[in-house]
């Protein structure tokens, strides 16, 4: 056969399995892709480096002490960082998914702990009632937490339940005028600081529902985990429902659809964590830039070393790719927003989008879903892998909590297994390939 035509032949082929992974118009808008910051973009950026610059040694205080830096709500509170991608409504700054992406990746080069502080507050905190809340919840907590009066958690993990959430154990009964909630959530991140939580539980007929709970209600309790591995500035709590009382109006959305919600929540909080992971990256590029450039053995720098600037050009590479990702699963994230938004003018919006009956909600979902599992992958095994090789460049002197390269590769550690452990999250990808008659988990 002419080889041409087996060429022509095989260059089909991967156009055809190419469109078929293609969402239609994936591509439509490259040619007006900007890769400019905006001024309000910059000016943000300089408002959360100076933050960031301010609390750097303390904040190292506070991980070699395993103590929560107290400093970060009042330093932060002028930047809008608590509460950034939360509506103007709300006294939020309204910024869109990139934007604050952007503002994780540079807190992120502080270390996980501070970036989990956020995720935990914002992502997975304030975005939940932003995102699925009604009117009066949104008026009633979310001024208070982008103020900073009130910290935010998410509590759906369980020592039965941690990749499946179907198989939670905490129950709720309804009793009067108030739901009674009986469980234990484990590794909540700000769960020993948070004012108000949200969380999930099921009924008897084994359906989940999701609730936000004041954590001064009654029959609410929570102790502080010891002697974790890293993200030692954080606090992660084991949060016991002991006949909890919980008010009829603290039902977020309808009730036995928490876990279209819970998993709503998990994507904006592993787009979150992505995005911290570029930030990982570049700080540990700058200690193995520094350190290489100035250690000198066998009679020059290492960075004159052959073996060691592969190890840099790794680094570069995981942060560079990882970027992208994340910035594309940003649009996508946000596209899905504004569709959802729009939604929302019409009556009746979560009910249409849970029974997802909008064809357009679905797709522009499952591609957020897809490429946010893809950024979250990506992003932490990058990240671990470059803080693993910059603390081999460093050596010895990374062989101690007080280097930057080894927080950050304790704390890169817990990135691959937490808002979806990465396991899972390649089987959601190959299953968005596949289809979802191959899923795997
Ligand atoms: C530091 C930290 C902070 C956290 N913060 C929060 C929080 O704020 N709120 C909250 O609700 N939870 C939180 N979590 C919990 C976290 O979300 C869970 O740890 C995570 O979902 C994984 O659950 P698991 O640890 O029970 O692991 P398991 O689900 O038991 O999984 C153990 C291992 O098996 C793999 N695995 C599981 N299923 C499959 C499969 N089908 N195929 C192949 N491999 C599989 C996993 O990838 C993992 O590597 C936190 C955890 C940590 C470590």
């Amino acid at each position: 056969m002419d080889p041409r035509r087996v060429i022509t032949a095989k260059l089909n082929l991967m156009l055809l399995i190419t469109d078929a992974m293609r969402a239609p118009d994936e591509f439509s808008n490259l040619s007006v892709m900007n890769f400019e910051l905006s001024k309000e973009q910059k000016d943000l950026l300089k408002q959360i480096d100076q933050a960031c610059n301010s609390i750097r040694d303390y904040e190292t205080e506070c991980y070699l002490n395993e103590g929560i830096n107290e400093k970060v709500v009042p330093t932060f509170a002028s930047t809008g960082m608590l509460g950034l991608p939360i509506s103007k409504k709300y006294n939020g700054k309204g910024a869109d998914a990139l934007t604050y992406a952007l503002a994780l990746e540079r807190i992120g080069q502080e270390g996980s702990s501070l970036r989990t502080f956020f995720s935990c507050h914002v992502s997975i905190g304030q975005l939940v009632l932003q995102n699925w809340g009604n009117d009066e919840q949104k008026r009633k907590y979310l001024p208070n937490t982008t103020a900073g009066k009130s910290i935010m958690a998410f509590a759906l993990t369980e020592p039965p339940a941690g990749s499946d959430p179907t198989s939670m154990t905490t129950k709720f009964e309804e009793k009067g005028d108030h739901y009674v909630l009986n469980g234990t959530k484990h590794w909540i991140g700000n769960a020993t600081i948070a004012g108000v939580i949200t969380t999930y539980a099921k009924s008897d007929d084994g359906k989940v529902s999701a609730f936000i709970v004041q954590t001064d209600s009654k029959g609410f309790r929570v102790n502080r985990i010891q002697h974790k591995m890293g993200l030692h500035s954080l606090d992660n709590g084991e949060i016991t429902f002991d006949d909890c009382v919980v008010p009829k109006e603290n039902l977020i959305g309808l009730k036995g659809r928490g876990l279209s919600i819970a998993y709503s929540a998990l994507m904006d909080g592993r787009l979150s964590v992505a995005a911290g992971s570029i930030g990982v990256m570049e700080d540990c590029l700058n200690e193995a830039v520094k350190y290489s450039k100035t250690r000198v053995q066998f009679g020059e720098p290492l960075a004159k070393k052959q073996l060691i600037q592969k190890h840099i050009a790794s680094i570069a590479s995981n942060m560079e790719s990882a970027r992208w990702l994340v910035y594309r699963a940003c649009a996508a994230k946000q596209k899905l927003a504004e569709h959802v938004e729009e939604m929302k003018k019409e009556g009746n919006w979560l009910e249409n989008l849970l029974a997802k009956k909008n064809s357009d909600y679905t797709q522009l979902r499952n591609e957020a879903d897809r490429l946010v599992a893809l950024a979250k992958y990506y992003a932490t095994n990058a990240a671990f892998d470059s803080a693993n090789r910059a603390v081999q460049i460093l050596g010895s002197a990374a062989y101690s909590m007080k280097s930057r390269a080894a927080r950050h590769l304790l704390d890169s550690r817990a990135s691959t297994i937490l808002e979806g452990a990465n396991e899972v999250l390649e089987l959601k990808i190959a299953q968005s390939i596949l289809g979802r008659e191959y899923r795997a988990y």
